[in-house]
């Protein structure tokens, strides 16, 4: 007899997000046939000084993931290979540049009446996360005949000084001339401290929404944190974000009060480290489902908690969020950071994700795993795949190694 294969638990509040994000993308395409601005922006870029200046922000980022979760992405790497863009680099990057070679766009599947990405009027990056995005966003201003602006972070950082402070904020600050220019608008302080405000509202509510998962049985999975976090990149800032998480959390909350887990009959928790596998999180969520294990955290949708956000200190406060991200620091900071996170979700393991063309978001490979794994007891696996090209990943092998490590667990 076969035994009854565990629910994985809907999330109800989905009917909403989907909404604003359709709204989203519908007022982003109204903007180009409008006139309004038009920026293009880094998904840990300074979206608040965009959108406070009365862009419409698009973010590539969020377009990748998009080409991955449809699997288009593997077939539209190798149009970015032929103009020189290398498989070894971003496969957000490639996915999106061969895409736009090709004239496609997953929205056209998803939102009736788009078939292709607004254009921009400027491109503004943050290097906090990698160099990849400054020449992502190269080749797009090169296309478009339009200004790539950024700002240039410290990378490997251990603890954020003032003097990180200072100077990643002096660079935001200097955004502001190039980008009057591209909005002819004037810049106003006032609508600049309301959204990083309501970016920080949203932020809080969001690490609220994420922190569920610490109950056990955990309301929440990660691979539901990759679908809900829509609104914290692309829509933080505004009052929809703030709305919908209210919501979100509100319904979770209502799950630890109960008693209901994610996955059904929950019996291990584990951590999970290093970009999703766009290509795969269906399966994946299930496989877990199925071997009664939840993934309740990661440190990928923690990557838009930013609680130093501060409306009375706008640039400054910025400037310390978005330089004390996990990916800005140090091994050692990124360790201290991971411990923490084991203790306060109560994982019985670890699973870091080697992502072939991500080694800015790929932690394993300087001993890491290894370091913190004779630390803390909790055993840890290393699968290797990538976030969007699915040559890189052997299904086969991975869900084996799954498979033997929760064996491992049960025997524990
Ligand atoms: S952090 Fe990784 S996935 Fe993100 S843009 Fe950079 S290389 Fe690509």
């Amino acid at each position: 007899m076969t035994e009854d294969k565990p629910k994985r638990r809907k999330i109800m509040a989905t009917g909403q997000m989907k909404q604003i994000m359709a709204d989203y993308f519908y007022d982003l395409v109204d903007a180009e046939k409008t006139g309004k601005p038009i920026a293009w922006c880094t998904s840990v870029g300074p979206a608040e000084i965009l959108r406070s200046m009365g862009f419409r922000v698009h973010f590539p980022e969020n377009h990748g993931a998009m080409l991955g979760a449809t699997r288009m992405s593997t077939d539209m790497i190798p149009h970015a290979n032929a103009v020189g863009y290398s498989p070894d680099i971003c496969s957000y990057l490639t996915s999106d540049v061969g895409a736009y070679l090709q004239g496609v766009t997953p929205l056209s599947m998803a939102y009736e009446g788009i078939d292709h990405v607004p254009k921009p009027d400027i491109l503004v990056y943050n290097t906090n996360q990698c160099r990849d995005v400054q020449d992502w966003f190269a080749f797009y201003a090169r296309e478009f005949g339009v200004p790539s602006i950024g700002v240039h972070t410290h990378r490997g950082v251990g603890d954020v000084g003032d003097s990180h402070v200072r100077s990643v904020a002096r660079q935001m600050e200097d955004l502001i001339e190039p980008l009057e220019k591209a909005a002819d608008t004037s810049f106003d302080g006032d609508s600049l401290k309301r959204t990083v405000g309501l970016s920080r509202e949203c932020s809080d509510l969001w690490k609220k929404v994420l922190d569920t998962a610490s109950a056990v049985p955990s309301p929440l999975t990660f691979f539901d944190g990759t679908i809900h976090m829509g609104p914290a990149v692309v829509l933080r800032g505004t009052q929809d974000a703030v709305d919908y998480y209210t919501t979100l959390l509100a319904e979770l909350e209502e799950r630890v009060k109960d008693g209901v887990g994610a996955v059904e009959g929950e019996r291990f928790r584990l951590f999970w480290e290093g970009m999703p596998i766009w290509g795969r999180l269906r399966d994946h969520s299930m496989m877990f489902s199925n071997l009664r294990t939840n993934v309740v955290a990661s440190t990928y949708c923690n990557s838009w908690i930013f609680s130093q956000f501060d409306g009375a200190d706008p640039f400054n406060s910025m400037a310390r969020a978005y330089t004390e991200l996990f990916i800005v620091r140090s091994d050692k900071a990124k360790e201290r950071y991971i411990r923490q996170m084991m203790d306060f979700f109560k994982v019985d393991g670890v699973i870091y994700h080697d992502a072939k063309t991500c080694p800015n978001n790929s932690n394993n490979r300087y001993g890491m795993s290894e370091r913190l794994e004779e630390e803390t007891g909790i055993p840890s696996l290393t699968i290797n795949g990538d976030l969007n090209d699915l040559r890189c990943l052997s299904d086969e092998q991975t869900n084996t190694n799954i498979e033997a490590f929760i064996e491992g667990l049960e025997e524990r």
